[in-house]
Parts: structure tokens; sequence; C-alpha cells
């Protein structure tokens, strides 16, 4: 019976989401994944967002209750500031975003944003405050100017095409023959990974959240195409709290604090210097993509 409600619960979201003109469509799109469970608190009240602290505490989370991929996961992410995870595929570096936006709901520990649990407050006010490139952007299948635009309700056609020139995808936009309006997806234009990504990140440009997450955003990404990005990620990380999830540790070098997570724990965190002359995970790591950078330079 549960499951025959669950189509109703999901119409309601959707009203409930045109009433209060919270055109979020990302949120709404990931609330189709969310398990049923995750629901507001009948008295959950709105995330007020002051400085943008945001903390971890004991954190343990398993997608099934047999195997525990995070194991106790402490963070403290000072306003404003930036936060690098690193480590290797499977560790857990995007199940902590995921958390963060609140896919799931933690088996143990919490987290707090400016103090405030996020399992107690109203999900849609979190993730308004919330901008996330995920590691696969899917589109929607409309316009690619509709999918930046949703970034943002109410955005003028001169600040999304801004938000694509910070993006590096407007000159690509702007050769099509339709430019804006050209629609994208199944029945549309095919974009690459990168393209996709890039899409992605002018939609966060222009949604402009106190709060941000890249996970691999740029993954996707020729290193020339990442390097002209990385300028305006870094503008926009300035002067507000990000947790930036990365492979390439070459993009990571800026950040304020950077953890490396092994197999649900962090073996290590310190400025990227620091944990350079530990000699451990992160040296090792580096050295290797070090190699492999001077490598692919050799065979250019
Ligand atoms: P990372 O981003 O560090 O590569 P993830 O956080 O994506 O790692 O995944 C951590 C572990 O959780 C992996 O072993 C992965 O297979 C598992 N996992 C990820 N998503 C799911 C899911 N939806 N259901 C079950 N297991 C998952
Ligand atoms: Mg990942």
């Amino acid at each position: 019976l549960a499951q025959l409600f669950r189509p109703l619960d999901l119409l309601g979201m959707v009203y409930r989401t045109i009433r209060q003109g919270v055109i979020d469509m990302g949120a709404m799109f990931d609330l189709i994944d969310t398990p049923a469970e995750i629901r507001d608190a009948a008295d959950a009240q709105p995330l007020v967002v002051g400085e943008g602290h945001l903390r971890f505490e004991g954190v343990r989370f398993g997608y099934d209750p047999e195997r525990e991929i995070l194991r106790g996961i402490d963070l403290d992410v000072p306003a404003g500031s930036t936060l690098a995870i690193v480590g290797p595929s499977g560790a857990g570096k995007s199940t902590i975003a995921r958390l963060l936006y609140r896919f799931y709901d933690l088996t143990g520990g919490r987290i707090t944003i400016d103090g405030q649990d996020i399992s107690a407050v109203q999900q849609a006010s979190l993730r308004a405050q919330i901008g996330i490139v995920p590691q696969d952007t899917v589109l929607f299948n409309d316009t690619v100017g509709y999918n930046i635009a949703y970034g943002r309700e109410g955005a003028s056609e001169a600040e999304v095409a801004e938000a694509a020139r910070g993006a590096a995808i407007a000159g690509f936009i702007e050769r099509q023959p339709n430019g804006y309006d050209t629609r994208v997806g199944e029945r549309g234009l095919k974009l690459s990974g990168g393209e996709k990504q890039r899409v992605a990140i002018a939609r966060t440009l222009l949604k402009n959240p106190p709060v941000l997450i890249l996970d691999e955003a740029t993954s996707a990404l020729d290193s020339r195409t990442e390097a002209e990005i990385m300028d305006t990620l870094e503008a926009i990380e300035r002067g507000r709290t990000t947790l930036v999830i990365a492979h390439r540790l070459s993009t990571i070098v800026h950040a304020d604090r950077i953890v490396v997570l092994d197999a649900g724990r962090i073996a290590e965190s310190g400025k990227h210097a620091e944990l350079l002359a530990r000699g451990g995970l992160y040296a090792e790591m580096w050295s290797r993509q070090a190699a492999e950078r001077e490598q692919a330079l050799a065979a250019e």
C-alpha cells in the first residue's frame, strides 16, 4: 500500500514546489530517487544560513545495514572556507556530498549548518541553499537555456549568458543555430560529458548558493578547459563554504584544508604542503599524478 502512495506523495511535492514558487527542479528530480523515509519532521523549520559554518560530527552511514560506508567522519568547515576531499575511488567521497544534500539520513552522528541539524530543517530550504555540481549531470529534455536558467528562477537572458561565459560554455552555445533555445537531451543535441559538466557549473553560478559542493566537477574536461574554468570556480569558492571533491589533486592545491578519505575514514588531513611533507597517502597520490602529468606532456 505504501508503494501506491509514493506517486501521490510526489505529486503533492510537485504541487507544493510550484505553489511556493521554489522552482528548484534539480531538487525536485533528486527527490524522486530519495527513499520515502526522508521526510520533513512535523515541526521542521526553514534552514537559516548565516555565515555558513558546516560540521560533520561522528557521521556514520551505509546504503545497506550490512555494509558501512562512512565509519565516523568529523569535519569542521569554517564559514567561507574550502575543504577538499580526496581519496581512492569508492572511499565514500560522493556519499559525503549526498548526505550533506540529504539524499539519505545518517545512521549515526549529525551534520549541522550554522548549528542547525540538517535532518531537522525543511528539505526544500536546505536544498535551496546548497549548490551541487555532481559527478554525473543529468540534463532535462529542454533547451540549454532552460537547463542553465533553472539554477535561479527569474534569471534574465543576460544573466544566463554571463553564467555560461563563467563556465566556458557560452561560445559553444552561441555557435548553435538556435543558441540558448537549442534543445538538448534525448531528442536534441547530444552533449559530451564535459559540456554537460559546464552546463551544471553555469547553473550553479546562477544559483549563487551560500554552500557549494563540487563533486569531481571538472573530471570530464580536458586539461585546457579545466584550466579555463578553474579561475571561475576559485572565484565562486571565495567567500562561501565549499566542499570540493577532486580526483586531480592539482585542482585542490589552494584548498584551506584537505582531507584524505580512505575506506570510510579520514586517514590524513592538513594543507597541501603539510600533507606532502608527511609522506603518507596524499604524498603518494601526488607523486603518482605528477608522473602521469609528465607522461601526458611528453606524449603531446
Ligand atoms: P567515491 O565518490 O569516493 O568514489 P562513493 O561515495 O560514490 O565513493 O561510494 C562509496 C561506496 O558506496 C562504494 O563502495 C560504492 O559502491 C557504494 N555505493 C555508492 N552509491 C551506492 C548506492 N546508491 N547503493 C549502494 N552502494 C552504493
Ligand atoms: Mg565519487
